[in-house]
């Protein structure tokens, strides 16, 4: 079964949590993706942390890059679907929730201009909390990006190709949610649906004890899969 790894939140807000989980990864072989946020919550732009991007650059030899939303966080919407959307769903992380496609199309080329300045490649596009309004993709085709995912599916825009995936992820803002997304990752080991599988970690994760234990059975059941970087993972 083909697999897709990630590390969300690539940002120096998580710097140590990163290359947490990147020696992870390393240990097992394993080169993931990274989802690099240009100014994480508007408190941690790239550009002031140079040694960081610096290690990022270097890491993009042989890692994917991708851009991951600006702020990562939504501005602040009334109504009660922007309330379900970002106090229910995602805590205030979907950043292009209720965007309008304009401002969906101003964010991505905010967030391309930051990552072309510190000379990082962009390999995909993912929007944080996997939360893709309408017309979103569109502005991604419209720039040629080869690889985006929301929840349920992956996606190549520039073709406009969608197949159906399983993300498998350890939702770690709540005890709760942590321990229901570890039985949901035990069982997708167990099932090998046969569809394209991404293995996503955040930084967060590692805050939840017994998560350390569950990343590393997730990752070493993962190296025992075909993974592939996103051009591979689309092909048939
Ligand atoms: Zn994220």
């Amino acid at each position: 079964m083909k697999l897709h790894v990630s590390i969300h939140d690539v940002s120096p807000a998580y710097e140590a949590q990163v290359f947490h989980l990147l020696d992870l990864c390393h240990a097992r072989g394993i080169k993931p993706a990274l989802l690099v946020v240009p100014n994480f919550h508007q408190r941690a732009p790239l550009a002031d942390a140079p040694t960081f991007v610096d290690a990022v650059r270097m890491l993009g030899v042989d890692h994917e890059l991708f851009l991951h939303g600006y702020t990562h966080r939504s501005a602040e919407r009334t109504g009660m679907r922007a309330f379900v959307d970002q106090r229910i769903v995602s805590a205030g992380e979907a950043e292009f929730s209720n965007l309008t496609v304009t401002e969906c199309a101003a964010l991505v080329d905010a967030g391309e201009r930051v990552m072309r300045d510190l000379s990082l490649r962009i390999d995909g596009f993912v929007p944080p909390a996997w939360t893709m309004p309408k017309g979103l993709v569109e502005v991604l085709a419209a720039r040629g990006y080869a690889y985006t995912e929301d929840h349920l599916t992956v996606q190549r825009p520039k073709t406009g190709e969608v197949w159906p995936s399983l993300v498998v992820n350890f939702a770690s803002r709540s005890q709760t949610r942590a321990i229901t997304t570890t039985v949901f990752s035990r069982l997708s080991m167990l099932l090998s649906l046969g569809v394209r599988t991404r293995v996503a970690l955040h930084p967060t994760d590692l805050r939840v004890p017994f998560l350390h234990n569950e990343i590393a059975r997730l990752l070493d059941w993962a190296r025992e899969q075909q993974i592939t970087a996103s051009e591979q993972f689309l092909a048939d």
